[in-house]
């Protein structure tokens, strides 16, 4: 891509031409607003529908009407093992090994039931460190986990805050707290990127510190996945869960994402509620009693395979195998800067961008904070043809996600905000 960055149309269309991702724009159906597609900033919440969704799904379809009962161990992908077919992909995605990685359920149930795992409070070490505007659901599970147990949130939930007059969490200030609390620290739940803000944690050295002081290190990678790379593996991160249907594209109520570091996958002792989809294939249908879990992630399987809400996930990993989370990320580092830098140009805007400006803090999305009008201007956005979404208090969030947004997208949004707010 050209340096500088210039805000005009030629410079976009030049950046688009020097772009190796730009024919994936081709894949997504997007929707159309006055007669022409939208400019789709929501891929941090629901991402676009790939192209090759819809003959997945007939696929499957086909082996139900035709094998009914036999489609679990006949058909063109037997369903038996269809939470394997996923595997390869995500390994690749979050950086782990193909026996860390498994799909079930969907987010919050699957953080509930990795924390009902690795969350055993003793009267000494009790407590989770969590990001304060930790996004709704999470901050709902740890509630109840906690008062599952008999704990109170307020003693057993720690928040951390950014600083006085700051926006952002520093890291050195996460790693001190947890350093801090020391014996008394039973688990950090930190999401990989707030929702809110857009800033990316460290994830290694927030792991690093955890295990320090002998505390498990989970992360919700909901806003992580397929945005920016992860080594989950090399980080010895405990364990994760992400949904499928913000930058994955599994479409809405797609299977969510878990990932169980080998060190307690491979182990049966590790506690957890079991079902016999988590049971050792071998053993399943002898239907005898004694649970058996499979010494991988998918050990915390429960329930049969949800063909129908993994089959989009199944259909847009294909299109991650051929992109690759590093081309991705490259692109979406330009993507996010150019994008940015134009920001910066329109001087009648008057808002504040609370997203770290560090690159390495951030993924695709910047988080414009309008002190003032906020819901106003995000309606008029979306009139537009500007698809972003509002969050209170005042902050509109931006995620050109790399996959299928171009440059001329982002020049595009700005020549509407430069001309017409
Ligand atoms: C999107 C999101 C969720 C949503 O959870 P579901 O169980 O899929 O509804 C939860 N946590 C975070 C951090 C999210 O970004």
């Amino acid at each position: 891509m050209p340096v500088p960055f210039q805000a005009t149309r030629e410079f976009a269309l030049e950046a688009d031409a020097a772009d190796v991702l730009a024919e994936f724009k081709q894949q997504f159906h997007f929707p159309k607003k006055n007669g022409r597609d939208v400019i789709y900033f929501c891929g941090n919440s629901l991402g676009l529908q790939p192209r090759n969704v819809e003959q997945a799904i007939q696929t499957e379809l086909t082996s139900w009407r035709e094998e009914a009962v036999g489609g679990y161990f006949g058909g063109r992908h037997p369903w038996l093992y269809y939470q394997e077919y996923l595997k390869p992909s995500l390994a690749r995605i979050v950086g782990c090994l193909e026996t860390e990685v498994t799909v079930m359920n969907t987010l919050t149930v699957n953080l509930h039931l990795l924390m009902l795992s690795f969350y055993r409070p003793t009267p000494e070490r009790y407590k989770i460190l969590m990001e304060a505007g930790a996004f709704p659901s999470d901050q709902y599970a740890v509630e109840t986990l906690v008062k599952h147990y008999g704990l109170e949130p307020e003693t057993a939930i720690l928040e951390i805050a950014p600083r006085e007059g700051e926006k952002t969490l520093r890291t050195e200030d996460i790693i001190a707290t947890i350093e801090a609390q020391g014996s008394s620290l039973a688990m950090v739940l930190f999401g990989g990127i707030n929702y809110y803000t857009g800033q990316l944690f460290d994830l290694q050295r927030i792991t690093r510190a955890a295990h320090q002081v002998n505390a498990i290190a989970g992360f919700d990678l909901a806003h992580v996945v397929g945005n920016t790379p992860l080594l989950l593996h090399e980080w010895e991160v405990d364990f994760a869960a992400w949904c499928s249907y913000k930058y994955l594209n599994g479409g809405p109520g797609a299977i969510g994402g878990v990932y169980v570091h080998e060190r307690f996958a491979t182990n049966p002792q590790t506690p957890r509620l079991g079902g016999w989809w988590g049971n050792d294939e071998k053993e399943r249908f002898k239907m005898e009693k004694g649970f058996v879990p499979k010494t991988n992630a998918s050990g915390w399987n429960i329930s049969t395979a949800q063909v129908f809400n993994t089959v989009s996930l199944k259909a847009a990993l294909e299109l991650f195998d051929k992109a690759g989370m590093e081309r991705l990320r490259a692109k979406s580092l330009q993507l996010t800067a150019y994008l940015e830098y134009l920001l910066h140009q329109l001087p009648n805007l008057a808002f504040e961008i609370i997203t770290p400006a560090d690159a390495a803090e951030r993924g695709a999305q910047l988080s414009l904070y309008f002190k003032e009008r906020g819901k106003e201007i995000h309606n008029k956005m979306i009139e537009s043809g500007i698809i972003v979404d509002y969050r209170e208090p005042g902050v509109i969030r931006v995620a050109p996600a790399p996959m299928y947004v171009s440059f001329s997208d982002v020049y595009r949004f700005y020549e509407i905000l430069r001309d017409h707010f």
